[in-house]
């Protein structure tokens, strides 16, 4: 796909000088549920226009999935989302699924591969998605004005929205502003004041998909095995992820740490499977005879250095004949359940989305329509509901902004 005519075309998109424009639909914020609510919005006829603060549109699309956009999961189900209301995602996600976004990337000659677990990658570039939207968007007559600051919002009958660069009155308005994670990447807090002016409801947020600090006491012990890393079970409040877990040089990351991260809360523990396919109390029984030292043992299943400060902290260093079978017993429990109470995580610049956001009670599940205020619709990440890694954050963004867009 040549991407120059995207980067040419950006140059292009309009700065405009202060001037009162009528729309239909105004929307904030040029991302993944932005532009596809654009789109669908543009397709009914609807004169759309999208402001965008940054300088570029969808900033965010262009650096998911390492640069090869996760974009969608084919095993989607509605329980690989968190929202205070688990049934408020439902209908979105079976109106427009993932079939339907691989349909539309399909047409456009995008290239995917599944990675794992139903993680639909982009072969080329993330790019290559952005360039799909902006064509749509094109195609749908869509306008879109980046640079553009939101200065005021107000509602007499009409919205009328006033920025840096023009006044736009709109009989609807749609909110698609995304989380509060990544600043540089265009992230803000503006969809959530929104939403509170209009005195609608917002819930707690919390940065999610992030990876979780150590306490000073743990950072002691761990710091050296920065770069280290192993496959395991992890849990918090009865959720369970495996996958990768690394350490860093300040606590815990990787796949399934990021994925429990969603869950946890301060104050709560999180519990590691360090051998998730053995079972560790059976291999010890059968090796009892030996003279190996248990960490030597432990290191054919973990990393060395991890291993070795593992079985210092957790068992007396002598070889496994001499330990009793009650120690061994213990031992393998703790290797099952190793246990770890995280200091807090690495917050918003390190956080994929966050969780919480606009309560889904204040909006209707069909329309995405705030159910007291008339003409007013949020889609994607601004609203309550956080996916689970591996696409279905995207995911969620698509299905929103293609119901606000059929309403809007
Ligand atoms: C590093 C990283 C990698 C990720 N990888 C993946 C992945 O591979 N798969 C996946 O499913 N999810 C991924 N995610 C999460 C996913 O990108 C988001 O959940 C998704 O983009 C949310 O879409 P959205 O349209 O709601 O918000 P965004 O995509 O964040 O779009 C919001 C837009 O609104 C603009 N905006 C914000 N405030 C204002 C304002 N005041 N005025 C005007 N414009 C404004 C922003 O600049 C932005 O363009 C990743 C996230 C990060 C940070």
């Amino acid at each position: 796909m040549d991407m120059s005519r995207l980067k040419a075309a950006e140059k292009e998109l309009p700065r405009y000088k202060k001037t009162l424009i009528k729309k239909d639909v105004v929307i904030i914020g040029a991302g993944a549920a932005g532009l596809m609510c654009a789109i669908e919005a543009g397709k009914r006829n609807r004169s759309v226009i999208v402001l965008e603060h940054m300088d570029k549109i969808a900033r965010k699309i262009r650096v998911s999935g390492g640069g090869h956009c996760n974009f969608t999961n084919i095993n989607l189900q509605p329980d690989n989302y968190l929202s205070a209301n688990p049934h408020f995602c439902k209908s979105a996600l079976a109106r427009f699924t993932p079939h339907d976004f691989i349909s539309l990337t399909e047409r456009y000659g995008i290239e995917y591969y599944e990675k794992e677990k139903g993680q639909l990658f982009c072969q080329g570039t993330s790019g290559e998605v952005v360039r799909m939207l902006y064509e749509e968007c094109r195609k749908a007559g869509v306008e879109i004005s980046v640079d553009c600051r939101v200065r005021s919002i107000t509602k007499a009958g009409h919205f009328k929205v006033s920025t840096n660069l023009n006044k736009i009155e709109a009989s609807a308005l749609v909110i698609a502003t995304g989380g509060l994670s990544y600043p540089e990447l265009g992230a803000s807090d503006m969809g959530f004041r929104t939403a509170q002016r209009f005195g609608l409801k917002v819930t707690q947020l919390k940065p999610a998909l992030v990876p979780l600090v150590f306490s000073r006491q743990d950072l002691e012990k761990f710091s050296e095995l920065s770069g280290a890393s192993f496959d395991a079970i992890v849990g918090c409040r009865g959720r369970q992820f495996r996958g990768e877990v690394l350490f860093t040089h300040r606590g815990l990351s990787g796949p399934a740490i990021l994925q429990v991260s969603s869950y946890w809360d301060k104050g709560d523990k999180i519990t590691i499977d360090l051998m998730p396919d053995r079972n560790a109390y059976e291999l010890f029984m059968s090796k009892r005879r030996r003279r190996t030292e248990l960490s030597n043992l432990l290191s054919e299943y973990l990393p060395r250095r991890f291993s070795h400060r593992w079985s210092e902290l957790n068992a007396p260093i002598r070889p496994l004949c001499q330990y009793t079978e009650k120690e061994l017993k213990d031992i393998a429990h703790q290797l099952h359940h190793w246990t770890i109470r995280p200091a807090g995580t690495e917050g918003y610049g390190k956080a994929e989305i966050t969780a919480g956001g606009i309560d889904t009670d204040e909006l209707s599940s069909r329309t995405m329509e705030a159910k007291k205020v008339p003409g007013l619709y949020f889609a994607g990440e601004v609203i309550d509901v956080a996916g689970q890694l591996g696409g279905y954050n995207l995911q969620w963004a698509w299905s929103s902004g293609f119901i606000a867009g059929q309403y809007a």
